[in-house]
């Protein structure tokens, strides 16, 4: 298995719209793995593939209070909604950034598992947020995106500054 590379905020590469996976093949067993590896080694519950650049149409999650009940939604869509809920969210491509997002409080979702095989959830709770939160990715919107542009515009600014903070340590470092 292998880490990957999230990408983040404002990167353009985060605005792309996924397509659908055809091959249900050992490659795609293999990016699975990493991507929920790469999930767990950030503390996300949550990974969409367009955040590590593949712009395919699946998501890992793992809602679980352990983190020990990995899941994969390959090719998913919301068949209903119902009901609102507001949760504060954040996203590993946003790094320390939270909001409250408003998201249906029950889905039913179809996807298919790692070998093609369709299965149908009813999701309520956190684990419908994760997936709604998780399926925006892969039609290139980010939970910011949600705010106003004036509050979006504090949250660029926010990761500019965060990100030259984390340079300026580095560079006074020695990072081994
Ligand atoms: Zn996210």
């Amino acid at each position: 298995m292998a880490k990957l590379n999230i990408l983040e905020f404002p990167d353009p590469r985060l605005t792309t719209v996924a397509t659908d996976v055809e091959n249900f093949d050992a490659d795609l067993k293999t990016l699975v793995e990493d991507m929920t590896e790469t999930m767990y080694a950030a503390n996300g519950i949550g990974l969409a593939a367009t955040q590590v650049n593949i712009h395919k149409r699946l998501l890992v999650l793992d809602v679980s209070e352990n983190q020990d009940q990995p899941r994969v939604y390959i090719n998913p869509q919301i068949m209903s909604q119902s009901g609102e809920q507001s949760c504060e969210e954040g996203c590993l491509s946003v790094p320390g950034i939270y909001a409250s997002v408003e998201r249906a409080e029950n889905i039913t979702v179809t996807a298919c598992d790692v070998d093609g095989k369709t299965f149908e959830e009813e999701l309520e709770g956190l684990h419908a947020v994760c997936v709604q939160h998780e399926m925006d990715h892969l039609i290139g919107r980010l939970f910011v995106d949600y705010l106003s542009p004036l509050k979006r515009n504090i949250v660029r600014k926010k990761l500019q500054k965060q990100r030259k903070i984390a340079a300026k340590e580095a560079a006074e470092h020695l990072v081994i």
